[in-house]
């Protein structure tokens, strides 16, 4: 399809695409959306930002404008689950924009806001329920919610409420629901699990797998800082208050962490806005919103609170710890490059995370160029051993520098990198950043050999 006018949907649901602004459909909304208006089920892969919500969003609108009674008290016509109520508020946001000259409801039923408007808004039924597995479960377990009269359910996201421990929440909701029904599952990774639910959930799938014409993850700017642990956070400071940064995404490992560098970006009179669990729905909301808005330049996330955040403008992601899972690095950093922009990628690599370094490196098929540059004041540790090191005058002049990025593929000698990657910190012991880094960058450089051979 070239338009959204050869889908068939109704005029009212095109009209409120048009005022979005879309003029052609994404290539999952090209595979997606004639499959659910078949009435078939549908096994998505697909990552965020590849416009895969209006891709389930509009069909499901175009089949309940065809009902001509309202939703029943306390009913549902299709079921949206989501992972984080960041997601389901998104998702939400666009059904009434998609729908806007349309007559469809939707409730939001998400966990950390007080349940009497949502068992208000369900009491008088909504064509379109989006919530979170376990206020859901809430709200059918008190009958505020029935869900024998859904048609269709929708698990976007599968793979991370797989990892959120949703598993049994989803098979008890979807036992609920009527045998005669669509299921459609979403997911940005195919997993084992991922794979087995689909098995059992869905009835013979149109399977369809999108990777989008230009990847974002192309168009961002990705490099490494290698790092002491004690540095880190005023080389953040550092590097926020040298770049033009629009707007800038910081990722932390944990809550506290989170807070922690909030706490010294304000300090250093950077002004941030801290999201994670157990911040309140209210501050969560109020931290978004300044963000969208432009009054919030930093905000500082944790990655569960991170999900489902959609800001086109989003210059910047660092990571100031690294994640655990290499998938994870793919979610944080398509928070940049969005709408078609690009964007900016700086991970902070200390000595104990160089294994996290090379998982994602492995996952995304390439190695990330190092930064080499001077952080608040402190000289990274590369570019203090090239100056020192006699031996090495030709990486050494480059490296001095300061600003240059040294990418794994075109290091100049790379066989200098041996002699480093042995090199122990004579004061600890310890292996110094820049030796486990090179170590690295000597494996990546291997491995494009390879390729290239
Ligand atoms: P999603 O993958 O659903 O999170 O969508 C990512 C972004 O793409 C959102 O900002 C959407 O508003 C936007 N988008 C979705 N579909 C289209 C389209 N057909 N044309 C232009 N932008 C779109």
């Amino acid at each position: 399809m070239r338009n959204f006018t050869d889908f068939g949907l109704a005029d009212a649901i095109l009209r409120g695409v048009s005022a979005e602004g879309y003029t052609t459909p994404t290539p999952i909304q090209n595979e997606v959306i004639p499959a659910i208006l078949a009435r078939q089920d549908v096994l998505g892969i697909a990552q965020t930002g590849t416009g895969k919500t209006a891709a389930f969003v509009l069909p499901l609108l175009h089949d309940h404008i065809s009902e001509t009674a309202r939703p029943q008290a306390k009913h549902c016509r299709s079921l949206i689950l989501t992972p984080t109520r960041e997601l389901a508020s998104q998702i939400a946001a666009n059904i009434r924009a998609y729908g806007q000259f349309t007559k469809i409801s939707v409730a939001e039923i998400v966990g950390g806001v007080k349940p009497g408007p949502q068992i208000r808004a369900l009491n008088i039924g909504a064509d379109i329920v989006v919530a979170t597995p376990g206020r859901l479960e809430d709200h059918v377990r008190t009958g505020a919610l029935k869900l024998d009269h859904v048609k269709a359910i929708v698990l976007d996201e599968a793979d991370q409420m797989l990892d959120l421990g949703f598993a049994p929440a989803i098979r008890r909701i979807i036992s609920k629901l009527p045998a005669k029904r669509q299921t459609i599952l979403l997911s940005a990774t195919m997993p084992k699990q991922i794979h087995k639910l689909a098995t059992d959930l869905l009835t013979r799938p149109v399977e369809i797998s999108v990777t989008p014409e230009s990847r974002p993850i192309e168009r961002i700017e990705q490099s490494v800082l290698a790092i002491e642990i004690a540095a880190k956070r005023d080389a953040l400071v550092s590097y926020l208050s040298e770049n033009k940064v629009e707007r800038a995404i910081v990722f932390t490992r944990t809550k506290r962490g989170a807070d922690k560098v909030k706490k010294y970006l304000d300090g250093a009179g950077l002004k941030s806005e801290a999201i994670h669990g157990n911040k309140s729905q209210g501050q969560r909301e109020r931290a978004l919103n300044g963000f969208r808005k432009g009054s919030t330049k930093i905000l500082v996330a944790t990655d569960i609170a991170a999900r489902g955040i959609d800001v086109d403008d989003v210059s910047h992601v660092i990571n100031f710890d690294l994640p655990q899972v290499a998938e994870v690095y793919v979610h944080r950093i398509g928070r940049t490059a969005r709408a078609g922009k690009s964007g900016v990628a700086l991970t902070l690599c200390t000595p104990p995370e160089h294994g996290l370094l090379k998982a994602i490196e492995k996952l995304i098929g390439t190695s990330i160029k190092i930064e080499d540059r001077t952080v608040g004041g402190l000289l990274h540790a590369a570019a203090a051993h090239a100056a020192s090191d006699a031996a090495a005058p030709k990486a050494a002049k480059g490296r001095r520098g300061g600003h240059k990025h040294v990418n794994a593929r075109q290091t100049p000698n790379n066989k200098n990198n041996k002699t480093k990657a042995k090199r122990r910190d004579f004061r600890s012991g310890e292996e110094t950043p820049s030796a486990g880094l090179d170590r690295i960058l000597q494996k990546s450089y291997k491995r494009s050999s390879v390729r290239a051979a």
